[in-house]
């Protein structure tokens, strides 16, 4: 008799023994199907000496049920859930759902039926089945995403599938992806893209780990630089896997690999169908489509013939996820071309403090493209003293940079106006008693947001109408906005300009694949004068018109005090001023600030990159911070005030004394109630040489609390608020 250990999705449980028949082959990393209890759950055979079983008497071994016919999760991919097991302090079970993110593997359907509206009416229309046709639009999909989609129950779409609305495709799950064709359109390169073209191309051929830092300022050609590597890798026959920082609105990045590879590739992010997700997740696994391009979760996929990575944006925060299991993509994404002993690209105009600093130490290979691509020039930057020339009362556009956008719009160029604020203002306040409404489930400000008439939270989501009335004094119009988001400042634009076109980008605005395809269209169409928008529209956009950006408020990021401020700040306003003169027009930027001698602001007005993070690593060494100390910090949280403070207390004051190990808390955690949860916080700070995991878990899990209370541990965590 065979003993195998299975690892579910389960995160209650821990790894289970079963048994197989003497004569039943098993391979590592298969997925199988087995009893638990009265139920059948789905896992994954797993590596017995990488994992603590409770061993089962053999005569009380459960016989497995079946095994997937899909190729087993590979060793390099069960290592590195391994490795994030142990480094991010997380269960197992809950990497592996990223691993197999539903039981797609085992179901045994080849094709699944999905609908589409044929524009036939049902004999009986109700207001709820014509809601739902008109929410449903052309969308297809199977029974259950229709209704999602049409806001019903499933019934209702069952009742519109009789009534004839709806015809009928089978659609195969295995239809294969296009290959990509590595010839389709080769790029014309400038000397420092061929120079670090043929380095990467070096490491595909290599085929074994590399990394190299693709340094590049913005509007360099990066992309078409890298896309070189990815050439190789098609050739090689082997797979390639693309990160980008948020994948729902990366359209013109798809449309640019069609463009050079002649197909579209296979994409993974959480905008999906579950049809398109088993799609695509059979075809990573058993190597027919070659390319995916992906959010953080893609990096999980099973991979059968990877043959290099790359990590587009890499310096972006929001490749740190927030919750669930708390891992930084990026550092996740190169710990995966280790264990698969393949190359890893990292691209990116502002690269982290951390990852430069690894390519200080030869660790990383270092790739520059000092100058933009064809005749574009770095735009000029200046900044606009807030203080010895303020806006006009109750604005927020000094008069330099309205007379710049006037300029612009005399030339018929295009702006942009970036506030990394959403709504239109970030605080309302009663005039009469000085309430500020606050979020009832967090710690935060109610956000007015204009276009839909609501107040909402930015943590929560919470949202209510505005009132008329103070909540607190019930004095009549008597609430007032404080300060701008972006959607003030359109007010003020038009209000000014009153025959520009302008256009809000913001998550609210541009909140799927199609709202940004159409964003770029109309941009690029020069159907747009003004952009206003936030730090969405810096992300990888190229429009050669746009020669003018105004920083609306450069020390806003700054304010915030934490570990990453002065780098986010830089990153920011530096991703944003790049979005100028990237054609053959020059672009200029203004930068307005109340205290322009901030030594961030001089860095980027000077463009000083080097001497900006020079400062910034010395100041990061000598605090401890990392990457020259570990941090983590453990969060715990309770509906109950009282509970989470003496749960943390207790926790507090079990932690180890260890020399070189700082513990600084419990304090109320700076978003201190969120989604109607008190939280606590303790920071733990360490030198490198300490094995921080370790001590958290000897430490932590050694204690017990109620079930009320939530302990979260954030190994280099980002998110301070
Ligand atoms: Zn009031
Ligand atoms: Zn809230």
């Amino acid at each position: 008799m065979n003993r195998i250990t299975v690892i579910t999705r389960n995160a209650a449980l821990g790894p289970l023994d079963y048994r197989i028949d003497d004569e039943q082959q098993i391979a590592m990393g298969s997925l199988v199907r087995v009893p638990l209890g009265p139920r059948q759950i789905d896992g994954i055979v797993w590596d017995r000496e990488m994992v603590e079983v409770n061993p089962v008497p053999d005569h009380k071994l459960r016989k497995i049920i079946a095994i997937a016919d899909v190729p087993p999760i590979s060793a390099p991919l069960r290592r590195l859930a391994d490795w994030v097991s142990d480094y991010y302090v997380a269960p197992l079970p809950s990497i592996l759902r990223m691993v197999m993110p539903s039981s797609y593997a085992l179901d045994n359907a080849r094709t699944i039926t999905e609908y589409r509206a044929n524009g036939v009416l049902p004999d009986r229309m109700t207001p709820k089945r014509a809601a739902a046709l008109d929410a449903i639009a052309d969308a297809e999909g199977t029974i259950s995403e229709l209704g999602r989609i049409g806001g019903v129950s499933e019934a209702v779409i069952r009742g519109l599938i009789k009534s004839g609305c709806f015809d009928a495709e089978q659609v195969s799950i295995d239809r294969p992806f296009d290959l990509p064709n590595p010839q389709f359109a080769q790029p014309k390169l400038n000397e420092y893209q061929a120079e670090a073209a043929y380095k990467m191309v070096e490491q595909v051929k290599a085929q074994k780990f590399a990394c190299q830092m693709l340094d590049g300022v913005t509007g360099s050609g990066k992309t078409e630089t890298y896309f070189e590597a990815v050439a190789e890798a098609f050739l090689q026959g082997k797979q390639v896997l693309i990160l980008l920082p948020e994948i729902a609105l990366t359209e013109p990045f798809l449309d640019r690999f069609e463009a050079r590879f002649g197909v579209r590739p296979a994409s993974w992010h959480s905008g999906m169908k579950s049809t398109q997700r088993r799609r695509t997740w059979h075809a990573i696994a058993n190597g027919s489509a070659m390319a995916l391009v992906g959010a953080r979760s893609a990096l999980f996929m099973p991979f059968t013939n990877l043959g290099l990575i790359i990590v587009d944006e890499a310096h972006e925060a929001s490749f740190k996820q927030e919750d669930g299991v708390r891992y930084q993509a990026r550092d996740t994404a190169i710990m995966r071309a280790m264990k698969e002993n393949v190359p890893i690209i990292l691209a990116s105009a502002t690269h982290a403090i951390e990852t430069r600093y690894m390519a200080q130490l030869g660790k990383y290979e270092t790739l520059t493209l000092p100058s933009r691509f064809g005749p574009a020039k770095m735009p000029s930057i200046k900044s606009v003293d807030l203080t010895s020339e303020p806006p006009e009362r109750g604005r927020w556009i000094a008069p330099t940079l309205l007379k710049e956008i006037e300029q612009r719009l005399d030339m018929g160029e295009q702006s942009l106006l970036f506030l990394n604020r959403r709504g239109y203002a970030p605080l309302t306040l009663c005039r009469t008693c000085g309430t500020r409404i606050e979020c009832p489930n967090c710690s935060s400000w109610m956000v007015e947001h204009r276009f839909t008439h609501r107040l909402a939270c930015h943590h929560c989501g919470h949202a209510m109408p505005i009132p008329k009335n103070c909540p607190e004094c019930d004095e009549q119009d008597s609430l007032v906005a404080c300060g701008p988001g972006v959607e003030r400042i359109a007010d003020e634009v038009r209000d000014l300009f009153p025959d520009a076109r302008t256009i809000v980008a913001t998550s609210d605005t541009l909140y799927s694949q199609d709202r940004a395809a159409e964003f770029v269209r109309r941009v690029e169409a020069h159907e747009v004068d003004i952009i206003i928008g936030t730090q969405l529209v810096t992300k990888g956009y190229h429009f050669p018109d746009l020669t003018l950006v105004g920083i609306i408020d450069a020390d806003l990021g700054l304010a915030g005090g934490d570990l990453r401020a002065a780098e986010r700040t830089f990153q920011q306003i530096s991703q944003a001023a790049g979005r100028a003169g990237r054609g053959a027009k020059h672009g200029e930027v203004y930068l307005q600030s109340h205290n322009p001698s901030n030594p961030v602001l001089q860095a980027i007005v000077a463009g000083d990159r080097e001497g900006f993070y020079e400062q910034e690593t010395l100041s990061r060494k000598s605090a401890g911070a990392p990457p020259f100390g570990r941090l983590a910090a453990i969060i715990i949280s309770s509906e109950d005030e009282a509970e989470a403070i003496s749960i943390s207390r207790a926790i507090g004051a079990a932690a180890p004394k260890i020399d070189d190990l700082h513990i600084y808390g419990p304090a109320p955690a700076p978003l201190s109630m969120l989604r109607g949860r008190y939280r606590q916080r303790l920071l733990v700070q360490a030198n490198r040489q300490i094995e921080l995991q370790n001590i958290l878990r000897s430490w932590i899990y050694a204690l017990e609390w109620p079930r009320s209370v939530r302990v979260n541990i954030d190994i280099d965590p980002y998110n301070f608020m």
